[in-house]
């Protein structure tokens, strides 16, 4: 065995790892990475598959990002938010207010919502809130905790509720810290520590692969495509919001992931769910709480590549490169025209490089945390990194990358690529769903595509398929059942070929030992 591997078996305790299995084979020793490649330290050459736990956007070792933290490192790498300023976290909080903030949200992405749209309205334009501040942590968690101590004591603050109370979706995860795992609902993970949680309720999340009003037969195809249904996953959120409020405390919060929900197995939702979700909470008065710690930066793509289209581009802006890919929605949400009073952002805001998060609220939220000094009104949350100067400077460099035309063109040839090579996919027996949002694609592996039959989690059928994989050269992990693929946006249509072969041949492999 390797000398550092074995270091690694002797001293460490792997995250959402069973550490027997772990300690009865060498671990795969990352030394080296460039662009969506990993190298071993064997020498051995891997695609990054699912972009380092769905944080790379741009590819490791980028020039730029490493040219940024280069020149932030002759200044400083890190000074205290608590009492003082700096240079890139000012800078970056501005952009980032700017990309939330994008003036075309409203007609964004009528492009998705335009196919199938759900019966009612959508949230009218007048009554999205801007998001004005920033609040900075170190991850995905606590970007979601500071969110919802945000919410809460602001709801509180306000009058609306002595005891405000949430709502999130059926399999929803957003981080492994307390409340953040109050939000979430996979038992799995999460019922070991009722006891330590705040109670939340969950709703029905629109998962049309396995959802038990699809009234159509498997098909070949993503299941949002053939599915026939009466939007009833959008009846049961209105009912729960109004069975809450006929209990005298409407909902504090509504917190979702838009668009796609990750860990509950890369859960997509069919067009215009969100739109319609979002005006449901907003009628009863909730405020919405985006988790786009997974989706954020432009990760569910460029907003129309569903309906195979461009995205429509405004005239004016056409004229320049920067313009146009300003107008460009990096956020989930925007898609469908939805801008919550809270967005969590966190992997992809250095493009992968450091830890570091956000939390971006209304002026609402943040006026209501004003006060004389002694009035105590203070926001009592912060950490010791929070606006790193190092994790800003590569946020910045990120953001830039993210606003080329070069990128743009990656990532929309990107899109295309794994969604013509994912057809390959289906004469697997034991593909049952496909289902891509831009940049991210999970499939759903099943005992019998005919009948959805799942296989049961002791198979450990996705692991298998990944193992399988990582035996060709692609390295990724699977959630339960459902094998991910969400490749750094750098990587070559070349590359992407190659990655959905090789699970072509795992899937082969998989099928024979099956
Ligand atoms: N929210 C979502 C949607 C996530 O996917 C994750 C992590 N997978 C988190 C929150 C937690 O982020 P972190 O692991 O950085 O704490």
């Amino acid at each position: 065995m390797h000398p550092l591997a074995e270091l690694d078996h002797r001293y460490l305790w792997h995250p959402f790892t069973q550490m027997r299995d772990w300690l009865k084979r060498e671990p795969i020793l990352i030394v080296e990475g460039k662009g969506a490649v990993l190298r071993d330290a064997r020498g051995r050459e891997y695609l990054d598959a699912n972009s380092s736990i769905w944080t790379n956007l741009h590819g490791h070792n980028h020039p730029r990002i490493n040219a940024a933290l280069r020149q932030q490192l002759r200044k400083i790498a890190h000074s205290s938010a608590l009492g003082l300023a700096s240079e890139p976290a000012a800078l970056l909080a501005e952009k980032l207010i700017v990309a939330a903030n994008p003036s075309l949200v409203a007609q964004a992405s009528s492009l998705r919502v335009k196919r199938a749209s759900p019966p009612a309205a959508r949230q009218p334009p007048g009554a999205q809130p801007a998001l004005r501040r920033v609040f900075f942590s170190d991850d995905g968690s606590t970007a979601m905790e500071v969110a919802l101590k945000l919410a809460y004591e602001f709801t509180r603050r306000t009058g609306r509720s002595r005891q405000p109370k949430f709502l999130s979706l059926q399999g929803a995860y957003h981080g492994d810290t307390v409340g953040a795992v109050s939000l979430g609902h996979i038992d799995l993970f999460h019922k070991a520590y009722a006891g330590l949680l705040f109670k939340s309720d969950q709703v029905m999340a629109p998962y049309c692969y396995r959802c038990p009003f699809n009234r159509a037969r498997p098909e070949r195809a993503d299941a949002r495509d053939y599915r026939k249904c009466d939007w009833e996953c959008l009846g049961k959120l209105e009912r729960k919001f109004e069975a809450q409020k006929k209990r005298g405390n409407p909902y504090a919060g509504f917190a979702f992931e838009p668009l796609m929900q990750g860990s509950a197995g890369m859960v997509p939702q069919p067009a215009g769910w969100l739109s319609r979700a979002a005006g449901i909470a907003r009628a009863h008065g909730a405020l919405l709480i985006a988790d786009e710690v997974m989706t954020g930066f432009g990760r569910t793509g460029l907003g129309a590549e569903r309906e195979g289209e461009r995205p429509r581009e405004p005239k004016h802006l056409a004229e320049s490169g920067l313009a146009r890919t300003l107008a460009l929605p990096l956020f989930a949400c925007h898609h469908e025209g939805v801008q919550p009073d809270f967005m969590a952002l966190a992997k992809g805001l250095t493009g992968g490089y450091l830890p570091m998060a956000a939390t971006l609220t209304t002026q609402a939220v943040f006026d209501a945390f004003l006060g004389e000094y002694d009035e105590f009104k203070t926001f009592f949350h912060g950490h010791s990194f929070t606006a790193n100067q190092l994790g800003s400077a590569a946020a910045l460099a990120s953001l830039e990358i993210l606003r080329t035309p070069a990128s743009v063109r990656a990532r929309r040839r990107l899109a295309q690529t794994l969604r013509d090579e994912l057809q390959t996919l289906w004469r697997w027996p034991h593909v049952g769903d496909v289902r891509q949002v831009g940049l991210v694609v999970g499939i759903e592996l099943v005992r019998n595509w005919r009948t959805r039959e799942p296989f049961h989690l002791r198979e450990r059928a996705g692991i298998r398929v990944c193992e399988a994989l990582a035996q060709r050269g692609v390295l990724t992990r699977p959630i339960g059942n459902v094998v991910v693929l969400m490749p750094p946006y750098c990587t070559t249509p070349e590359q992407a070929r190659r990655m959905v072969s090789a699970l072509g041949a795992a899937m082969a492999v998989f099928a024979e030992r099956s």
